[in-house]
């Protein structure tokens, strides 16, 4: 009998729900490669970079190619981690290759080397010393004389801000050179973050009873916190930080993709005083590469991070926290769909540490397991400090005249808040200059060549004050026409109001304030937001914003928010429009009156009689999720419903439907309810058709085996071969 040959198992990031056997490289032996190193293999005519997932032994007959490399000196998934990605990846049921390559930074996908992350000091050399007082002043000279004393660069992270860029000048002229830093203790460290920013209040009763509740936690501990806005929800996560770091344990903190912001980064900088590293798309792959390895390392204590943060090795894990436990930006729409708050509890249950889901809007799923005793629920129902919870008041603007949207009361309200001496928000939810261009003398409108909603054409959004027009679905763009191209007349009209056309009507009826509009257009980074808030400082003032004002900022001198152009969100055929509304309204209310002055929140609509608006307005958040809940349990909607979209897509409108025909074949004999195949919301999308299935089932593990047995089918049919397919688990939109 032949000896097998030993064989290592690679999951690879190729779209095939299988894994790869491999001989290891030459010269090495199977068994000294370890599970979740990195490998170089030949794939096809290409080179790929795969993890080691497992050892096994060939099957005679069954040629094997040998590994080119192996990357790594040590595993970079394995333990708890691997096998949470395990779980996800069946979860998803998608590739486990593909998730493990998700999970990974982008440099270290591709196969490049671990970073770097040895944290260096500075200091100023001889040359440097005597340059110094002739130095022009500025940030060189600035860094310069910090850097007299020797400084670590956790400690220059916190002190000066963008302190790289003069340190670069300054190591060209000679003057600085690099030292290692010794470990010294205690927070007056020269080379650790401060962490000497106390606050200068103490915790409120209802705060220090959700700091003594997760402080007792032992072991996995899921925790609901439901505090108003301004509340102080970050001071518990912050107590509850420090009592992890107290212990010697690791905590991750993961943000909405808006949320992290140099201000919010440097408050947990100067509270905590230990490595503290951002992990956000923000940075470029090196970096991002480096935060993760910082925290597998463990050197990295706390990370903060957007959703996939969520991918990092804790091996001392302590704690975690998800600010904004609502926020759609947790949900990943294309590639592994994954959900970074519904995988955190994974993650917390497989570490065994309590996890802390906050919010003023809770979801109604983080609700409902809540009431159901699955996460104790800690509430807030007061706002921190002085300040008072915003006065709300309906505007009904039917048959009432309106500027660029704005009804006279809403004017009047704006000017008597800037005399004052207040700031205000205008939120519309609805970037460009016009939502449509519509010909007055025959009808035509500017619709997008490539895109379709509900068999109709898409708008085209116009921009730029008319002149250019832009698909908010594709990103295509051209110049407005200069005549309608169906009867050349010279009436062409830009209709309904975007952010740019208010900021123009607000520009000139406030001519004596700063009018400042806020959204991706204007606002590319989020550096570019804070920088917006600084030069509007605590003057008088009107920002113009979308959903990017919504949350996460202080603007004390805010006293009132109008909203407008909510409407079309009342009537939404989505189920999950009416929560997605409510927790909008709500977070952008909670910007007015977060300091001492009173804060007043104007809705503006057609319908003041919607129930929706009656209800939050009337009863508050709680009050809404109440109602929602019930009507959801009776429609047969999450969470008392779970649900699975398999949508596929194609130049041309057959093979899709075909496959989606012959999957909805496959799950006849399960019970679970598909309904489709239908076009999708947006059935031609940058000049693909597409449609969709929609699986439900009360009962998750239903939903699961269906899947389970439908998934390898769908992977060998024919069809699938003509259409671009994907599996979204518990999708957030239809
Ligand atoms: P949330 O995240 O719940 O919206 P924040 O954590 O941002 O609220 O807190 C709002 C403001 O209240 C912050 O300026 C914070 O420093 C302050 N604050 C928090 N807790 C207290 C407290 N116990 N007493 C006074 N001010 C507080
Ligand atoms: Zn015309
Ligand atoms: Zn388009």
């Amino acid at each position: 009998m032949p000896i097998p040959l030993p064989v290592l198992r690679v999951a690879l990031p190729v779209p095939l729900p299988r894994l790869f056997g491999y001989l290891p490289p030459p010269g090495a032996e199977a068994g000294a490669v370890a599970v979740g190193q990195r490998l170089r293999v030949p794939f096809g005519q290409r080179e790929v970079c795969g993890v080691v997932v497992g050892h096994g032994e060939a099957e005679p007959g069954v040629e094997l190619r040998a590994a080119l490399e192996i990357l790594d000196d040590g595993p970079l998934l394995h333990g708890e981690l691997l096998a949470s990605l395990r779980w996800l990846a069946g979860y998803l049921h998608a590739p486990l290759g593909e998730v493990l390559a998700t999970a990974l930074p982008a440099s270290l996908r591709r196969g490049e080397p671990l970073p770097d992350i040895a944290r260096h000091g500075w200091v100023l050399n001889e040359a440097g010393r005597t340059a110094l007082p002739a130095m022009r002043a500025g940030k060189p000279k600035a860094l310069a004389a910090l850097l007299a004393e020797a400084r670590g660069e956790d400690w220059l992270d916190d002190a000066s801000p963008g302190w790289r860029t003069p340190l670069r000048g300054l190591r060209e002229r000679g003057l600085v050179e690099r030292v290692v830093p010794e470990e010294k203790v205690g927070s007056e460290s020269p080379f650790r973050g401060k962490g000497d920013s106390d606050p200068t209040f103490s915790p409120n009763a209802e705060q220090q009873l959700a700091i003594d509740a997760i402080r007792a936690a032992d072991g996995f501990a899921p925790f609901l916190l439901d505090g108003v806005t301004g509340s102080g929800k970050t001071e518990v996560y912050l107590q509850a930080i420090a009592d992890c770091l107290a212990r010697g344990k690791q905590a991750l903190v993961l943000v909405p993709e808006i949320g992290l912001t140099p201000q919010a980064l440097a408050r947990f900088r100067a509270r905590l005083g230990v490595p503290v590293h951002a992990l956000h798309s923000g940075l470029n792959d090196g970096e991002r590469a480096a935060a993760w390895w910082a925290a597998a390392s463990g050197q990295a204590r706390v990370v903060v991070g957007t959703r996939s943060a969520i991918f990092v090795p804790l091996p001392e894990a302590g704690l975690v926290v998800v600010d904004e436990e609502h926020d759609g930006s947790y949900k990943q729409f294309d590639g592994i769909r994954y959900h970074a708050r519904d995988f955190a509890i994974v993650r917390a249950r497989a570490l065994g540490v309590p996890i802390v889901l906050g919010s003023a809007t809770p979801s109604l799923e983080t609700l409902h397991n809540a009431q159901a005793g699955r996460y104790a629920h800690l509430r807030l129902r007061q706002r921190a400090g002085a300040a008072q919870p915003p006065r709300v008041r309906v505007l009904d603007v039917r048959k009432r005249p309106l500027q660029a949207g704005l009804s006279e009361d809403a004017l009047g309200a704006i000017r008597s808040a800037l005399d004052a001496g207040g700031q205000v928000l205008v939120f519309r939810n609805r970037r460009g200059y016009a939502p449509v261009l519509l010909c007055h003398d025959c009808g035509w409108s500017a619709h997008c060549p490539r895109c379709s909603t509900e068999d109709k054409p898409t708008p085209m959004t116009v921009h730029a004050h008319g002149k250019r027009l832009q698909c908010h679905h594709c990103g295509y763009r051209k110049p407005s026409p200069p005549a309608c191209p169906d009867c050349a007349s010279l009436a062409l009209q830009p209709q309904g109001n975007g952010t740019e056309r208010i900021e123009e009507e607000l520009g000139a009826r406030f001519s004596d304030v700063p009018v400042l509009r806020i959204d991706r257009g204007s606002t590319g980074h989020r550096d570019a937001l804070q920088k917006h808030f600084d030069a509007l400082g605590a003057r008088p003032g009107v920002l113009i914003g979308t959903q990017m004002l919504a949350k996460g900022h202080d603007l004390p001198n805010l006293t009132l928010v109008v909203v407008v152009g909510i409407d079309e969100g009342l009537f939404s055929a989505d189920f999950r429009s009416g929560e997605k509304l409510a927790q909008l309204l709500v977070q952008v209310a909670g910007r007015a009156g977060r300091a001492d002055k009173p804060g007043e929140v104007l809705l503006q609509t057609h319908h003041p009689e919607h129930p929706l608006l009656q209800t939050l307005v009337g009863g508050g958040y709680h009050a809404f999720a109440e109602a929602e809940l019930a009507m959801r349990e009776l429609a047969g909607f999450p969470p008392f419903a779970h649900l699975a979209l398999l949508r596929a897509e194609a130049k041309h409108a057959d093979p899709p439907l075909r496959f989606l025909h012959e999957a909805k074949e496959a799950l006849r004999e399960f019970p679970v309810d598909a309904s489709g195949p239908l076009p999708a919301p947006m059935p031609r999308r940058a000049g693909y058709q597409r449609a969709q299935l929609i699986l439900s089932a009360p009962q998750r593990r239903d939903l699961h085996a269906a899947l389970d047995a439908l998934v390898p089918t769908l992977y060998a049919s024919p069809e699938a071969r003509r259409v671009r397919w994907s599996l979204d688990v518990d999708p957030v939109d239809l």
